[in-house]
């Protein structure tokens, strides 16, 4: 019975704070999505709006600021913000970055970071891991930190840094053991926190890069920059196993997201189904139009089912590498297949920026190849989860 109000008492706080979200949201109409996409702004105001909400600390423990909820709270904000037709892109890292801090962290180092990026004062936003070189392949990264004395050197460079001009502070992965003296694979990575407003023109270069969607992302150059020691996280070499469950974490979140978009999209798609008169009928009247509609929401409800597992495993403390990917895979193809649907319903309008279907078109899609590519999902399954050999 305890156990069962517990469940109900959960699912009200849940409640609450997707109506809040929704409320907050309701403060960024589609004109300003498109202003800032426009001009390839970042959209400051949002982020500070929900950064003084609270909605960017939920994962953060209460003893630090934070509102100590776990992933499906986190799930249910970012899903929330983007049903509303926003983009939760510009500020979702500062929700799970600092996991890494949290479980790998030393105490000092916890409180030095943790309450100030609860309250917004510090951000950390960036996390840099993809390098030009490598790819998908992270363990083959090249950028190195070299131990000298009471500081680390860093030579290298990272691709796809998102947000790093918005951002104070850096997760950054980098090799500490050449790859041909390693214990193993994985081994000779670590985790560093970078603090950038010291690093910035100090060793550090931003370069931004213009893509397809208002991502605020960029290239990053290390050129003989100084990080103190005393910002290495955990153990020296033992870096790629801490980021690892971070990663879970951020793919079951881009999951929310694109459940969130795929949501927006469907109710999009069907509003304007309804309302579009065509041969003196609406064209939601012709199945042409309702079935993939209903097919797209078909798809939805099962991969958000995926995620909201793999959000209670992960609150359980359990190791969710299948549910993660799975859930991240299966609700990004969900919200790929409603974004078609939404622009195919439109017809032409689709193609006018004020309906904002081209801009989300455009977002979701990123979900696909970012963090973590199609291909590479289902290679980890077909291997880690099946038992089939390693393809590469
Ligand atoms: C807008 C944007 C923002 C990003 N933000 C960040 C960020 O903040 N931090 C960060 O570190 N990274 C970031 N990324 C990088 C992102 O995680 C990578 O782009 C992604 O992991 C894919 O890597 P890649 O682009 O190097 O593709 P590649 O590894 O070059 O792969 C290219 C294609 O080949 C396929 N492929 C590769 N190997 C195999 C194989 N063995 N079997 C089958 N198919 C294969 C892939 O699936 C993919 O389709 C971002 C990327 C984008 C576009």
């Amino acid at each position: 019975m305890a156990e069962a109000k517990s469940h109900e008492a959960q699912a009200e706080e849940l409640q609450q704070i997707r109506q809040s979200v929704v409320a907050l949201c309701d403060k960024f109409p589609g004109e300003y999505w498109r202003e800032i996409d426009a001009k390839r702004e970042y959209p400051t105001a949002f982020v500070q709006a929900l950064t003084e909400a609270g909605f960017l600390a939920v994962l953060i423990p209460e003893e630090y600021g934070g509102s100590g909820l776990g992933l499906t709270a986190a799930a249910a904000v970012l899903e929330e913000i983007q049903k509303s037709g926003c983009n939760g892109a510009a500020c979702h890292a500062q929700m799970y970055i600092m996991g890494t801090i949290l479980r790998h962290g030393n105490a000092e180092q916890k409180a030095k970071w943790l309450p100030k990026i609860a309250t917004g004062e510090l951000r950390l936003q960036a996390f840099g891991v993809s390098e030009p070189s490598n790819g998908t392949d992270t363990l083959s990264l090249k950028t190195r930190a070299v131990r000298n004395g009471d500081h680390y050197v860093v030579n290298g460079g990272k691709i796809w840094t998102s947000r790093a001009e918005h951002s104070d502070l850096m997760l950054l992965l980098a090799r500490t053991t050449p790859r041909e003296e390693a214990k193993s694979r994985s081994d000779g990575l670590s985790v560093f926190v970078v603090d950038m407003r010291e690093t910035v023109g100090n060793g550090m270069t931003i370069k931004p890069i213009r893509t397809m969607i208002n991502h605020s992302t960029t290239q990053v150059f290390f050129d003989d920059m100084k990080v103190p020691a005393e910002n290495l996280l955990g153990e020296e070499g033992k870096g790629f196993k801490y980021i690892l469950t971070g990663m879970n974490a951020e793919r079951v979140l881009i999951g929310a997201e694109t459940i969130g978009d795929a949501r927006w999209f469907i109710k999009k798609a069907t509003d304007y189904a309804n309302e579009r008169q065509v041969f003196g009928r609406p064209i939601a009247q012709n199945q042409g139009i309702q079935f993939p509609i209903a097919k797209a929401y078909a798809q939805t409800e099962a991969a958000n089912l995926m995620v909201e597992k793999a959000a209670r495993l992960y609150d359980e403390g359990k190791d969710i590498g299948p549910e993660a990917n799975m859930a991240k895979m299966l609700a990004a193809e969900a919200s790929w297949a409603a974004a078609d649907t939404c622009l195919q319903t439109h017809g032409g309008y689709g193609f006018a920026e004020e309906y904002d279907v081209e801009r989300k078109f455009r977002e979701t899609r990123l979900y696909q190849i970012a963090p973590i590519s199609t291909n590479l999902i289902l290679s980890y399954l077909s291997e880690h989860v099946l038992g089939m050999p390693r393809s590469y």
